[in-house]
This record gives C-alpha cells, structure tokens and sequence, in this order.
C-alpha cells in the first residue's frame, strides 16, 4: 500500500502570513485563551479579521498538517450548540422535575455542645455562631479545619443534601445543565459542544522561511548585555583552535583578559551541545555558554561536566541570568584563566 505523500511546504497567502508574524514577534507558542464570547489564540489576534475562532483553528490545523506546528493538550471549553459562545454557566438541577430552583441543606455539628442544625441557622454577619451556646465559630472552612487549635470552634460537616422548591423531593446528587449568558439556550451535556483548545508549538521547519531568524533575535539581545558590560562583541566570529582549526561561534566577546564564547541552539537539539563541545575541546575557553532558545530540560545537566553553561530560552529570566553571570566573569575569573590561550586567540 502506498499513501500519498501531502507537500508539506506549500502555503496559502495567510497561512505564510500567520507565521511570518510569529517569527517577527518571536512567538514560537500559540496558547488560546477565552475572551468575551470566543476563544482567541495569543499573538494571532491581529491577523484574523473578528478573530473568528473557527477560521483561526482551520488555519492551524492546516499547519500542523504540513508540519510547521505541532500539538498539544491544553484545555477544553464548553460551547453552546446554538449560538457558539463559550459563556457557558453550569446550574444543578432536580433529577424529578429538572427545576433549577433548588436549595442545598448542609447539616452541621458544633462538637462542643453537640448541637445540629442546618448550616443557615448557624450562619451571622460575621460567620458562624452556635445558635445553641452562642459560641463564635467564625469562618466555615476554617472551622471545619482538623488544624483549628481552640476546640470550641470545631464543627464538623454531617452531610449535604438538596431539596427542591418546586416538587419538594430530596437528593444528594442534583443533574448538571448549562445555560448559555448570550442566546440563553439551556442544555446539558447531551447537546453541548465540548472541544478541545489545544496548544500550538512552533517547528523547525519555519527555517525554511525565516533561516536563522530565531537566532539573530536571541544574538542581538545578548549581544546588547554583552556592550553594557564593556565588552567588545563579534557576531559570527572565529578563533583559532589548538588542532590549527579555526573554530566559529556564533557570539565572541572580549573585554581585558575575558574571553565569553556563546552558541545559540534555536530548536534545543543535543547536536548543538555535540558540536559545541568539540570546539570547547579545541580552544579550552573557560566561559562557554549555549542559549537554548528550544528550552531542552536535558541540555543543561548533559552539558554540567563540561562546563557549559546552557541558558534556557524558554525561563523569562535567562537575560537576567546572563548577566549575573557576566558579571562575576567581569569581577573576578579573569585571573583563573589560561594566559597563553589568549596568544593563540587573538588575530
Ligand atoms: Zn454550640
Ligand atoms: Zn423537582
Ligand atoms: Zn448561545
């Protein structure tokens, strides 16, 4: 059996469009989120007219078909089958007659005297009081809490139960429906429309139309903290190795007798560790860093015995982290250093 194979390259005008915004925005991550009566996926809300949230998931279904994103679980919603929004409320209803009129009893133990009562009798301006010794209990939760050291304060929850006002019957398990605020459509899980909101992730294949766009955008910010430290900084560098190699980074940077190589990985692959590491072997620098832009977990502890300082990409602080470590290189390293590397290493 054969089955075609679907060109995974070929874009629409929009499809291209959606993800060129992505890279620019440097958004490798879709995440939706409910907003008003709909769903919208972050960083796409400028793109789609109305956001129309069925024309954004067949844009992104198409996608992930030609493999520049992938998919992930992230969240479900409740949509109303007639009108679509998705401020739905649930109600608990009488299993007899399906009123919403419905009253939860809760039957309540004031251990200290031994009183029972329904848990609105109980109830005052300022939380519970025992409306047998006058006790103040105070707050229900915390009441109820094991925890709760003075001993006339403790109650104990006996059972809850509902009744209900319109046939009068009693149960412990109302039936659950919906109601939707914008069409007021009632229903229950039988009619609902219940979807999964999954989360997108960028693939590498958006190399193909912004190659090494990822990497450029991490390169200038470091190459910014780098210049306010007062470094000088060559982007896409060379220094020559021990072996007579000459050995390329994509970040050098020079201050006094500091010497900083860094590496972006855009996508976290260990192959960027692997060839980062040969390089290492050949110049023998002490501060060798690898920005995972990928946010690889095994990255860092694989690169631990050699050295290596992975930045992660995806922590909001890998900046910050990238210089505090500047700067203790800056106030104190220099000395440890292998003097004659910097003979081999200057041009
Ligand atoms: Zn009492
Ligand atoms: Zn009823
Ligand atoms: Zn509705």
């Amino acid at each position: 059996m054969s089955s075609k194979k679907i060109d995974a390259t070929k874009l629409s005008t929009t499809e291209e469009k959606l993800l060129n915004s992505l890279v620019d925005k440097g958004i490798r991550e879709i995440k939706p989120k409910r907003f008003g009566e709909s769903i919208i996926y972050e960083g796409l809300e400028d793109l789609i007219k109305d956001n129309n949230y069925k024309e954004v998931m067949k844009l992104l279904k198409s996608l992930k078909k030609k493999e520049y994103l992938t998919e992930h679980n992230y969240d479900s919603a409740i949509f109303c089958p007639r009108c679509g929004s998705i401020q739905v409320f649930s109600k608990y209803n009488c299993p007899q007659c399906q009123s919403m009129s419905i009253e939860k009893i809760q039957l309540i133990e004031h251990i200290f005297c031994g009183f029972i009562g329904n848990r609105n009798e109980f109830e005052g301006p300022d939380g519970l009081v025992c409306p047998k010794c006058k006790t103040i209990i105070g707050d229900f939760l915390g009441a109820q809490n094991k925890k709760e050291t003075e001993k006339n304060k403790q109650i104990r929850v006996i059972g809850s139960s509902f009744v209900c006002d319109k046939c009068g019957s009693k149960f412990e398990k109302p039936t659950t429906s919906h109601v939707c605020q914008n069409c007021k459509a009632a229903f229950t899980y039988r009619e609902a429309s219940y979807e999964k909101l999954p989360l997108y992730k960028l693939t590498d294949k958006i190399e193909i139309l912004s190659p090494k766009r990822f990497e450029r955008d991490a390169l200038h910010q470091v190459e910014k903290i780098f210049s306010e430290k007062g470094y000088s900084v060559e982007i896409d560098g060379k220094i020559m190795g021990k072996s007579g190699v000459e050995q390329s980074f994509d970040l050098i940077a020079r201050k006094n007798k500091n010497l900083i190589l860094l590496d972006v990985s855009a996508w976290g692959r260990q192959t960027d560790l692997i060839s980062l590491l040969g390089k290492k072997m050949d110049v023998d620098s002490q501060s060798i860093f690898l920005l995972d832009l990928g946010g690889n977990p095994n990255l860092s502890a694989l690169a631990k015995p050699y050295k290596i300082v992975v930045l992660d990409g995806k922590d909001d602080k890998h900046m910050e982290n990238l210089t505090t470590i500047i700067g203790e290189i800056t106030d104190g390293a220099a000395e440890k250093r292998d003097s004659s590397f910097w003979k081999r290493g200057k041009k």
